[in-house]
């Protein structure tokens, strides 16, 4: 007399564990944001390059924020840092 058993087995916390994360389609398109100074393979972001560094300011002059640029950690550093150069110089 264990037939019982089956019908417990429908409560599997596994079962619906899985069913958990099947139903989650969240479906993140994995669109690859490559930074641009990558693409072109450049190491150092010359502050006197007022044309390219003017891309990432905004109207008022502020850097605009990583997020926008879909800039790399590194080459968003150095873009601040060769902007602050910039502005220190009065070239921009
Ligand atoms: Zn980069």
């Amino acid at each position: 007399m264990e037939e019982v058993k089956n019908e417990v087995t429908t409560e599997n916390p596994d079962q619906q564990r899985e069913e958990g994360f099947r139903g989650r389609r969240g479906m993140q398109k994995p669109k690859r944001r490559v930074c641009s100074f990558c693409m072109n393979k450049i190491a150092y972001i010359d502050y006197k390059d007022i044309n390219r560094l003017k891309k990432y300011l905004s109207e008022k002059g502020k850097i605009i924020s990583r997020r926008q640029t879909g800039l790399c950690a590194r080459h968003q550093r150095e873009l601040t840092t060769a902007i602050k150069r910039a502005r220190n110089m009065s070239l921009i």
